[in-house]
């Protein structure tokens, strides 16, 4: 998918598809505009008559004005059939550009995701795909006609007379001469306008999300002072480029289409020369007022196809940027043994968040990663899960390197169980769903029940059909993570991690919540990131990270005697200075 070209050349890979709708609309666009110069002609023919005084019966003028309503009333007809293929079209083809970009958000780095402001893509996926509409649905068909109708037209003239079909156009580059003064910085003050209202997007985005902060800690919206500047500079932006743009603009539509300030005197200069008769001067006229119409109509089109340019390559730089790197077709996995060879990952390419790490988390064990915040643990976890891909070494799972697997099978081996779990705004029924596509309620009910949330989601309002609000906002924190654990249980991967699952439940939530886990993880191969080192001393095998690198790992006993930093941990843990909670 080539990013530079035409702008035309660009929307038109998308649109590809439906090309043959375009064509069809195109043609009906033309007729349509065949269809709306019979009037003028019909006119033309009336008055040229009259002005001869041919005594025609009454029935020529009825004909003929016979002619010009069915001229309207086609011109309507073919103009509405052609809009309507040409928005079929376009809602079709701006729905595979969404599709894509959804299936693109995928595949792509967690990475490119979240370090970008939440707005952002929203505003590629919603507000640009929407601003390819007009460009679309509209310049096709109409451009075509409105340039094609004046053309028409403009043989007409010339076969009529030569030097006033000339005359006619002269208002055209006057008035292009003064709009150009402002077309010159379109493209350039375009940009801009998406630049700022992308960070004004984010800005609201940012506030809305940001609300509760807001009115915990007493502030009114103007004191959010990144938000009311992202306005302000959007609102002054705008403004000051309308103003800069309004003298050129009010002069250009006033004229454009005073095509008659130089075909009268003209006209009348040749007719009373005897070098143009009357009828040929009237004729002229007439068409004359129907040549510019559409041509301005088509000249307004030009600021959409400047604009294509900027909202093209908005979309395909979402299109084109880095995937997560899978080659691998359909290898085969040996286990879920997890293995870290030699494994750097930086984020930003500054730091490194993992330096030349070697583990194994054997299959069927649990292995805790325990670590100051910010050594690297939930770096860890998420490696395994596929969020990221290894900047250096190699990472496995089941004895093959994880960029020979393709992204949904790794990703159908893991179960994420995170700390802020998200639940959409759909049922409960639904959300514990995300977890297996075809399960049944029953399926989705017996998780439920594993999961301890049975109880409490049958006391909801619509039990099981009850919707949890945006992000879940409807429910407690425990019982969105339980509602989670239940997900992750329907799943059955074979792979589990937990993610700091259990730092903030309170006490009574907590018991039912361990015993949920205790549930989910029997006999898999469990990855746990824990803060409190009491939940997991336990574990076949504890990972001690230390800013980004292994510092130790063993059973709790062996690392309480070898380790320093351990036992530092679970002294700060425990409260206790020498001793061990056991
Ligand atoms: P832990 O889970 O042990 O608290 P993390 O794995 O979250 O630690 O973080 C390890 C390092 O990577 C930290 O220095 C953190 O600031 C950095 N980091 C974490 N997430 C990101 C991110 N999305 N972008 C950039 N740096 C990050």
């Amino acid at each position: 998918m080539e990013k530079k070209g035409s702008p035309f050349g660009m929307i038109m890979q998308y649109a590809d598809t439906y090309k043959s709708k375009y064509a069809c609309s195109v043609v009906f666009a033309v007729i349509s505009v065949v269809c709306g110069m019979i009037p003028y002609f019909a006119v033309a023919k009336m008055v040229t008559v009259i002005m001869s005084d041919s005594d025609k019966m009454m029935s020529f003028y009825v004909k003929w004005c016979a002619a010009a309503a069915a001229g309207y009333v086609c011109k309507g007809i073919f103009n509405g059939i052609s809009t309507s293929i040409s928005h079929t079209a376009t809602y079709l083809t701006m729905k595979e550009i969404r599709l894509k970009l959804i299936a693109k958000l995928i595949r792509m780095p967690m990475g490119a995701i979240t370090n970008s402001p939440s707005g952002h893509y929203k505003d590629v996926i919603v507000d640009r795909v929407e601003g390819i509409e007009v460009p679309l649905a509209h310049l096709l068909p109409e451009m075509t006609a409105n340039v094609l109708a004046p053309v028409l037209m403009l043989i007409c003239l010339f076969i009529l007379d030569w030097r006033l079909a000339l005359i006619s156009l002269i208002t055209i580059p006057v008035g292009m001469a003064v709009m150009s003064t402002t077309m010159k910085s379109y493209g350039e003050n375009y940009g801009k306008s998406v630049e700022i209202g992308g960070r004004m997007t984010n800005a609201i985005v940012e506030y809305m999300g940001g609300i509760e902060v807001i009115k915990a800690f007493s502030q009114s919206e103007n004191s959010y002072e990144k938000y009311e500047n992202a306005v302000n500079e959007n609102a002054s932006f705008f403004y000051g480029w309308m103003k800069s743009a309004q003298w050129a603009m009010s002069a250009y539509n006033a004229i454009t289409p005073s095509v008659l300030l130089t075909v009268l005197p003209f006209g009348f200069l040749f007719y009373s020369s005897g070098s143009l008769s009357a009828a040929e001067f009237i004729t002229i006229v007439i068409l004359s007022l129907g040549l510019l119409e559409p041509l301005i109509a088509a000249m307004n089109y030009t600021d959409n196809i400047a604009r294509v340019s900027t909202v093209m390559g908005q979309i395909n730089e979402v299109l084109e940027s880095p995937e997560i790197n899978r080659t691998g077709k359909a290898a085969k996995i040996n286990g879920n043994t997890i293995e870290f060879r030699n494994v750097t990952f930086s984020y930003d390419n500054e730091k490194d968040a993992l330096k030349n790490i070697s583990l194994t988390i054997p299959e069927g064990k649990v292995s805790a990663l325990v670590g100051h915040s910010g050594s690297g643990k939930s770096t860890a976890a998420k490696l395994i899960a596929g969020f990221w891909d290894v900047t250096d070494g190699t990472l496995s799972i089941g004895g093959q390197n994880v960029s020979d697997i393709p992204l949904e099978k790794q990703t159908e081996r893991i179960a994420y169980v995170e700390q802020n779990n998200f639940l959409f705004d759909e049922t409960v029924m639904e959300n514990i769903r995300k977890g297996k596509a075809d399960a049944t309620d029953e399926e989705v009910i017996n998780a439920a029940k594993s999961a301890g949330c049975d109880g409490f989601i049958r006391g909801l309002d619509n039990g099981y059909q009850t919707v949890v609000g945006s992000a879940g906002g409807h429910l407690s924190g425990g019982e969105r993570q339980r509602i989670a654990i239940a997900r992750a249980m329907l799943k059955d991967a074979p792979i589990v991690i937990l993610d700091e699952a259990t730092a903030y439940i309170d006490p009574e939530n907590e018991a039912v919540i361990q015993n949920a886990i205790a549930k989910l993880v029997r006999g898999k191969t469990v990855i746990v990131i824990a803060h409190r080192l009491s939940t997991i001393t336990d574990a076949d095998n504890i990972i001690v990270m230390d800013n980004g690198t292994v510092a130790a790992h063993g059973r709790h006993d062996e690392l309480l005697e070898n380790s320093q930093l351990y036992r530092s941990m679970w002294q700060a843990h425990t409260g206790t200075k020498g001793g061990a909670e056991q």
